[in-house]
């Protein structure tokens, strides 16, 4: 098994190497995949960086040349770069797109993403590597080995949505972020970030599924004891469109100004859609209080009490009261 997984990373290495090799030496992806990049505004030293490429668009591109230099069906099929038809014939499941390699902690690759550069909207934007045995997505941050440094240095980490976010954020010289790529945030990818620091500010995008998405997912950071902020972006923008648009400093003074704890944060969001409406206000009140409930430091919960006892207009011993209800029902469960 040891022997397969390190195949799996060979096979991972090569193919980041065909894919950039793809990019930067042949006609068409540079026409196509080095335009599209720098059309979104990336640097060379960037796209070098995270060692973006291009997949040809052909049904065998990689495949054959794998195959040539000698790796084993098995292990393409295995490592999800190339998809088995019935008839035991393989095709790339990479084809015509702009590819992002996705390193572990050490930096190896373990993984890809590809975005497509037609505007179909009947075309996936994004596809993405299976699972397999070296790649667990839920055990996996886009962005955190070239983030770590940083993470520890400014004992903060910013947490995108997407890859191009992370490299738009990273190029402006804010390099403490890293991205959930799309799945929704696990206790593995919390656990990962804690490891180098306790603050983690989200930076998610300005549209329904952003605000969705920011709703989710913190509950379980709070539980781990860490400090959540929370930010949108502004009209549907996201952290990417945002500092292409206006610029690093721009995007800096923004995310300074606007960044709020996660516990005000979703009492603002809930009592904007609850709209006056006294029962839904009611349960926006213990909705917040269930929040509160999961932070593990007695003095910032007493802190958020008191605050959110202004914000939600009602008494404190009453949140203090639905707070110690909340406990105790846990703890039954428990
Ligand atoms: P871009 O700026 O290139 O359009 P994005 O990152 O802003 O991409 P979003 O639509 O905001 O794209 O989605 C956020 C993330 O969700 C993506 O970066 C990608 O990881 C994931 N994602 C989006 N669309 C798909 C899809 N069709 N299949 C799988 N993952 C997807
Ligand atoms: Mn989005
Ligand atoms: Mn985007
Ligand atoms: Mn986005």
């Amino acid at each position: 098994a040891q022997d397969k997984r390190e195949s799996l990373y060979v096979l991972s290495t090569w193919a980041s190497k065909f894919f950039a090799e793809q990019l930067w030496k042949t006609e068409m992806g540079q026409v196509i995949g080095l335009n599209y990049f720098k059309e979104r505004g990336y640097r060379e030293d960037i796209i070098k960086k995270f060692e973006l490429g291009y997949s040809p668009e052909e049904w065998t591109a990689l495949v054959d040349k794998a195959q040539v230099a000698g790796f084993h069906p098995d292990y393409l099929a295995a490592s999800g770069l190339a998809i088995e038809r019935d008839d035991k014939s393989l095709y790339d499941r990479f084809r015509g797109r702009v590819m992002f390699p996705i390193h572990n902690l050490t930096g190896r690759v373990i993984g890809f993403g590809g975005r497509t550069l037609k505007t179909d909207k009947k075309v996936a934007k994004y596809v993405n590597s299976p699972e397999s045995e070296i790649y667990h997505k839920s055990d996996v941050l886009y962005g955190l080995n070239f983030a770590k440094k940083a993470i520890m240095e400014e004992d903060n980490c910013y947490l995108v949505e997407g890859y191009a976010d992370v490299l738009s954020v990273h190029q402006a010289g804010v390099e403490n972020v890293v991205s959930s790529s799309g799945t929704s945030l696990t206790t593995g990818q919390i656990k990962l970030i804690s490891r180098f620091t306790k603050n983690v500010t989200i930076l998610y995008d300005g549209d329904e599924a952003g605000i969705k998405a920011s709703l989710r997912g913190t509950d379980m950071l709070l539980e781990e004891g860490l400090n959540v902020k929370v930010l949108l972006f502004p009209d549907g923008n996201d952290p990417d469109s945002y500092v292409q648009k206006f610029g690093a400093t721009a995007f800096k003074d923004y995310v300074k100004s606007n960044q709020q704890d996660f516990i005000f944060y979703k009492t603002n969001i809930l009592l904007r859609d609850a709209n006056n409406d006294p029962i839904k206000r009611a349960s926006v009140i213990r909705d917040v209080v269930e929040s509160i409930a999961l932070i593990p430091d007695e003095i910032k919960v007493s802190v958020f009490i008191r605050e959110c006892s202004s914000l939600l207009d009602i008494e404190e011993r009453i949140l203090l009261a639905e707070l110690n209800k909340i406990r105790l029902n846990r703890a039954k469960k428990a």
